[in-house]
């Protein structure tokens, strides 16, 4: 990945633990590395393809100044996220914040907060079968691609399906989406849970009827298994309306532990 690099940003601001700290300000000393791709830029020597560091400068040494963070972590979070929602060239940012003048009594030359936060891109399946599903479904896409952190790049076409485990009840209408998203897993499902409530989803029946179910499909290439998450989802591989809508929006993405395509999945699960 191409990168555009700011070494050594002096901003005099008052981030600090200390209240003196707040009131009186000091030294911060910031350097970041965005990945951005410079291709273009490259090819038609034209700013408006690329990420103007000039500009980048400023929004750093203001968002710095506007703020006040007790914590240097706190601060790195903040500024990483303001610039990835600020700047669409930049996919992940590499941001490093010293603090010179630390008010920790002894002779050090700095000390320093390092992070690297970017974009990541999941896939969410989408399902109801009580009311209005369509209407269901629709907000869900609203309310997500409606969250700062979170981009609604692809949504698959909604489909009628049996239900699926057993539970007699009425057909499904489900879909897919694709998602660019600031959000951790963990983040990311509490804010599916916090929608699937606002449609007035009820936890009762196990594979029952819902007004709106969403279930994290993939993240990234990431394999996790935690009490409350797993990832990639547990059965995805072995649904045809959850590979139908993912093959729809994107049949060449491999499933990390399958090792294989979406469409291979649905050819395979079709085929028996
Ligand atoms: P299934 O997960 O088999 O599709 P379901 O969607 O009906 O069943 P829910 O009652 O919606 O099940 O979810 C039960 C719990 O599953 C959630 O509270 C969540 O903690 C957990 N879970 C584990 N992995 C995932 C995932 N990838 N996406 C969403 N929820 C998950
Ligand atoms: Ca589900
Ligand atoms: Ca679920």
């Amino acid at each position: 990945m191409d990168k555009i690099k700011i070494y050594d940003l002096e901003v005099f601001a008052n981030h600090g633990v200390f209240p003196e700290e707040n009131v009186l300000g000091q030294k911060f000393v910031i350097s970041l590395q965005m990945d951005v791709d410079t291709k273009m830029a490259g090819k038609t020597d034209c700013l408006d393809k690329s990420v103007n560091y000039g500009e980048v400068s400023r929004f750093v040494s203001d968002f710095m100044q506007r703020n006040t963070y007790k914590l240097l972590e706190a601060a790195a979070e903040n500024l990483a996220q303001a610039l990835l929602l600020e700047y669409p060239l930049v996919y992940g940012v590499n941001l490093e914040i010293k603090k010179p003048w630390a008010p920790v009594k002894f002779p050090l030359k700095t000390v320093s907060v390092e992070i690297y936060r970017r974009w990541h891109k999941a896939y969410v399946a989408l399902g109801a079968n009580m009311g209005n599903e369509k209407a269901f479904l629709d907000r869900a896409v609203s309310s997500l691609d409606g969250l700062k952190t979170c981009r609604v790049k692809k949504v698959a076409d909604y489909i009628v399906t049996k239900p699926y485990g057993g539970v007699e009840q009425d057909d499904f209408l489900n879909s897919a989406l694709e998602l660019d998203t600031l959000l951790a897993p963990e983040e990311l499902l509490m804010c599916l849970h916090e929608i699937e409530a606002e449609a007035g989803r009820q936890r009762t029946i196990h594979w029952g009827p819902r007004t709106l179910d969403l279930d994290i499909l993939l993240y990234d290439d990431m394999v996790m298994d935690e009490p409350d998450l797993t990832i990639p989802h547990r059965e995805m591989h072995l649904r045809d309306f959850v590979l139908r809508p993912m093959a729809q929006i994107a049949p060449y993405q491999i499933h990390p532990i399958c090792k294989k395509t979406i469409k291979q999945l649905l050819a395979e699960l079709t085929s028996d």
